[in-house]
């Protein structure tokens, strides 16, 4: 049987509390929720993290997120939504099957607390642009 936590929770082995279901992803309560809703939507083949993407597997994922993020927000009415999504343990994954929270957000007190403080004065236009160059060659090569 694999190790993973959530291939077993797929195949039933684990319990969880399922919302959805076709046949690429897989979507379920979070067991430690940060807000009411919080869900965690995962695709049915083990892609470690967003590295391991193929295109193809990227697009049949992502397409079910619209549907999940909405019904969220139809049922639960909340002021916002975050989606979160970790790769590596450095960033935070815990669990090493890709996963894209959705964090229905209420208020400033709802208990999630995301935030990032600004580099702008280091980051000049200039050296954004120089950023960008490299990235863009990358990209286009
Ligand atoms: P991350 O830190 O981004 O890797 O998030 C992993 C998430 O998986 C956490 O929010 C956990 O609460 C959640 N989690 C871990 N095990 C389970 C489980 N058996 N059922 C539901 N959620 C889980
Ligand atoms: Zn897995």
């Amino acid at each position: 049987m694999t190790s993973c936590i959530f291939c077993q929770i797929i195949e039933g082995a684990v319990p969880s509390a399922k919302i959805y279901e076709d046949e690429h992803v897989y979507a379920f309560m979070d067991i430690m929720p940060v807000t009411k809703g919080h869900v965690l939507l995962i695709p049915k083949k083990h892609v470690e993290n967003i590295y391991d993407f193929t295109e193809e597997d990227a697009a049949q994922f992502f397409a079910a997120a619209p549907k999940i993020a909405n019904v969220l927000k139809e049922h639960f009415r909340p002021a916002g939504m975050n989606l979160l999504q970790n790769n590596g343990g450095f960033a935070g994954q815990s669990v090493f099957h890709f996963h894209l929270h959705f964090i229905p957000r209420y208020d400033q007190t709802d208990g999630f607390q995301p935030g990032w403080k600004t580099k702008q004065e280091a980051f000049t236009p200039d050296v954004i642009a120089k950023l960008a160059d490299v990235i863009r060659e990358k990209l286009e090569n």
